[in-house]
């Protein structure tokens, strides 16, 4: 059954308070919940419950037996009050539950997980993100197995409670909806810390991990009082309880969790140390722990009034989280990385049949919408209102977006409009961007006049066609534009914000007395398609010169899809322009690693099939590796000069990560020029090295190698890490990754690997979502990469139909390729479909994939 956005109705009870009394053990937990419950105006309706896989044991009303039925998995109580306490009681298996949502077991520790709709497989309750209550939790479990007890807030008393139990009461003063609840009990020890917030108060922190995980936690201390101190300086926020508890499982279905105070983290975003971690890790964590941190604000003291506002928290989130990371490091190539992924997961998401609105109108199963373009497109939309109103306005607008809204369960219109008080400016039309789906096409062409020292700018949109959505009205796109003399390589003039509204328009530059380069789109100020006609020699020009770092640097990728689309679709191309520029961005002595490393790094394959007609895997690759090969060997004494410099472990300078990643992008090409001396270089480097970034970056080359180096080393990383189960994910990941012919084959042997288990999302992802991400070997023209992941899917949705759902859009590509493949992959979202028992998650996926 579908959900629709404008059906929202209030809720018709709301719930105050909430007392949670539980009794846990990984065989038979009893949750007994007591909900205050008020009538939410004047009605005559039932109390309705939602329950997930519960079966209610009592059910009280103000202490007497209720009158109740169940209806479907739904509680429906009459109450003839206004209101009443309504108390019921249920049994759960914690131990049994594979979905790894609601109540669960992880490696001995118990923990839950709510959002979305995971409290109601804890307890009855409307289990909607509009019924905001205070808790109050009371945990009775096993102290030798469980000495750890915590939930949201405040630890308020303990105590022991005979036959070697022991018990917790947590009480979490800030209103809140049931997604955000959260209780763990373990075997647990703490990294303990503390932060004095900017008015003086004192807050206990702590990281939780098994103890042997202690010494890696040190990382996400830090990058969670740098968030910390970040929120307040940017945005005025300020921490509200006296304690800040994080947990780390290593099952879990997603990155982290952001229950009040409680938040739960998958152990991969919270344990590292040099040499099981590399850099992107490091970074990765830093980013997750602030994203999950800032949520206190942005998604616990403001949420969200329903869940089709998804992005009211989660766009917002990640623009700040974002923002906090290219504070901390390089903001030019954290932009460089966001938008990669950007257009890698979300362009796609909007080109396909599960294109959605960041907004989205229905949907079957939610969980099937955290999603880039809810996450991703929708900071990208807060990014443009930012670049719009300017930062001071900016901030004044999220200043009273969170005094307006505080304690409230609030919309996206809300945000906007609290943006637009603040600022005065109107944005009307800008929120078209949370209704129509689809990535704005943007034409733009610039021509000059030398006598009138004029240059003219024809800019023209278009927003394409998405399911159910068609002729849609132009959009308000904020394009940062400067020209750059062409002879002089200087600015003329001023940068510019043009906001583009109508489907043509025209812009006049003054002043321009040499032929102008044109540099649009700056910082990707608008996340948009943009097909620039461009005059000889311009972009080799803008690559060189461009002052705006992603401007240039997009430059430099437009230089090479030339060649590589003509590679791909059998013309020759001249590859001297992308091989100067390549030399420039080696020899030059201005640019830092890092921008080196993104410079020199070709567009992914799937991302030169976004730009072709038709994908073409096999043709793809072949381009792609000719360029690769022609830059190695052309630019191979420098390629090994560079990679020949490291930088010590320890060392989590932007600087020393800048460093390690250009000695592995160079390795790269090193070993597509000449791969005897790449495998070579590669074994030294894997030998050497003293952190897991030179260690797994070797591997990566090696992986698509065939070299004698490659078994040894994939042998050595086994038998050293096999006991790491963060570090065997990238033994699986590399694998599932590397370019080789026998990849499918090798694949298929891992699936039943002694290591490999369908239960752990972080291997199954390692090894499935890896392949399927790997264009050439996953579109193998037998159709036995699409076989193979369509068992996996099927396989693993009996158990954890989250994990499964998510994978089904590597299939929902086949619009893209060519009749045969395309007619192979339909077939398999067939089978899917048609599979006895599917979850209502996967069968939403398939189905919306094969219309
Ligand atoms: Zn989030």
């Amino acid at each position: 059954v579908a959900i629709h956005r404008k059906d929202y109705r209030p809720p018709d009870w709301l719930v105050p308070s909430i007392a949670l009394e539980v009794d846990l053990d990984p065989q038979r937990t009893t949750v007994r919940s007591r909900l205050m419950v008020t009538r939410n105006g004047d009605h005559g309706r039932a109390l309705r419950l939602a329950g997930d896989e519960l079966t209610p044991l009592e059910v009280r009303v103000d202490g007497d037996d209720a009158d109740w039925v169940m209806d479907g998995n739904d509680l429906v109580v009459t109450i003839e009050r206004d209101r009443a306490e309504v108390e019921t009681t249920v049994a759960l298996v914690p131990a049994a539950n594979t979905k790894l949502m609601g109540l669960y077991a992880s490696g001995g520790i118990l923990c839950t997980q709510c959002e979305s709709e995971g409290f109601r497989r804890i307890a009855f309750h409307p289990d909607r993100p509009d019924v905001l209550s205070v808790y109050s939790v009371r945990m009775t479990a096993d102290r030798a197995c469980f000495p750890v007890l915590l939930a949201n807030g405040n630890l308020v008393a303990a105590g022991e409670a005979g036959g070697g139990l022991h018990w917790a009461q947590w009480d979490d003063p800030f209103p809140k909806p049931s997604y955000l609840f959260a209780m763990v009990a373990g075997d647990l020890q703490p990294n303990r810390d503390r932060f004095t917030t900017m008015s003086g108060r004192e807050v206990e922190l702590a990281i939780w991990v098994r103890q042997i995980d202690l010494p890696k936690t040190a990382h996400a201390m830090a990058s969670l009082k740098a968030a910390m101190r970040w929120d307040e300086e940017t945005y005025g926020r300020e921490y509200d309880l006296d304690l800040f508890n994080i947990v780390a499982v290593d099952d879990f279905n997603f990155g982290a969790m952001e229950n009040k105070g409680l938040n739960i983290f998958n152990s991969r975003y919270v344990l590292a140390d040099q040499d099981t971690a590399t850099d992107s890790d490091f970074d990765n964590i830093a980013g997750v722990v602030a994203h999950e941190y800032f949520h206190n604000w942005s998604g616990d003291r403001v949420t969200c009034r329903d869940w089709f506002q998804l992005s009211l928290k989660e766009g917002f989130t990640v623009f700040r989280d974002q923002s906090f990371s290219a504070d901390m490091g390089s903001a030019a190539v954290k932009r460089i990385d966001d938008v990669r992924v950007l257009r890698a997961a979300q362009f796609p998401e909007d080109a396909g049949p599960l294109a959605h609105p960041v907004r989205p109108e229905t949907y079957i199963e939610i969980t099937n919408f955290y999603t880039a373009t809810v996450y991703n497109k929708g900071a990208e939309l807060i990014r443009m209102m930012r670049t719009i109103l300017g930062d001071e306005a900016y901030r004044k607008g999220s200043d009273l977006y969170f005094d307006r809204h505080d304690g409230q369960a609030a919309t996206c219109e809300d945000f906007v409009r609290a943006m637009e008080d603040a600022s005065g400016v109107d944005l009307g039309q800008f929120r078209l961007w949370y209704s129509q789906a689809g990535t704005p096409l943007v034409d733009a062409r610039l021509s000059h006049d030398r006598d009138a020292a004029t240059a003219t700018l024809e800019l023209s949109q278009s927003i394409p066609d998405t399911p159910g959505q068609t002729g849609k009205a132009p959009m308000l796109l904020p394009l940062r534009t400067a020209l750059i003399g062409s002879d002089s390589g200087e600015p003329i003039g001023e940068e510019r914000l043009i906001l583009l509204g109508t489907a043509t328009t025209t812009v006049r530059f003054d002043g321009v007395t040499e032929p102008p380069l044109l540099s649009i789109n700056r910082d990707f100020s608008a996340p948009v398609n943009l097909r620039v006609e461009r005059r000889d020699g311009e972009l080799e020009r803008l690559a060189e010169v461009d002052p705006d770092p992603f401007a240039r640097y997009e430059a430099g990728q437009e230089l090479m899809y030339r060649v590589l689309l003509a590679g791909a679709s059998g013309e020759a191309a001249d590859t001297a322009p992308v091989i100067a520029a390549a030399r420039g961005t080696l020899v030059s002595d201005t640019l830092d690693p890092a921008f080196k490393s993104e410079a020199l790094s070709l567009p992914a394959e799937s991302l030169i099939g976004d730009r072709m007609q038709w994908v073409d895997p096999e043709a793809i690759h072949r381009s792609r590796d000719t360029l690769r090969s022609a830059i190695g060997s052309e630019l191979g004494e420098l390629l090994a000069a560079a990679q020949a410099v490291g930088a010590a472990g320890h060392d989590l300078s932007p600087k020393a990560k800048g460093i390690r990643r250009l000695r592995s992008v160079a390795l790269s090409l090193m070993a597509a020029g000449d791969p005897l001396r790449g495998a070579a270089a590669a074994k030294a480097q894997f030998d050497l090295a003293d952190n897991m970034t030179d260690r797994q970056g070797a591997l990566l080359v090696l992986a698509s190698l065939d070299s004698p180096e490659r078994e040894a080393a994939f042998d050595a990383f086994y038998i050293r890490y096999r006991d790491d189960s963060l570090v065997l994910d990238k033994w699986f990941a590399l694998q599932a990754a590397a370019q080789r012919l026998d990849t499918i084959e090798v694949v298929e042997k891992l699936a039943s690997h002694p290591d490999f288990t369908v239960r752990n999302p972080n291997r199954w992802r390692a090894l499935v979502g890896n392949f399927a991400a790997n264009q050439w070997c996953f579109h193998d023209p037998s159709g036995r990469g699409y076989r193979f992941l369509a068992d996996m899917i099927l396989g693993v949705d009996r158990i954890n139909p989250q994990v499964a759902a998510r994978q089904v859009s590597s299939l929902g590509r086949w619009r893209r390729l060519e009749p045969v493949r395309a007619a192979l992959m339909q077939a398999e979202l067939e089978r899917i479909v048609q599979s006895p028992g599917l979850s209502r998650d996967v069968f939403e996926q398939a189905s919306k994939s094969l219309a």
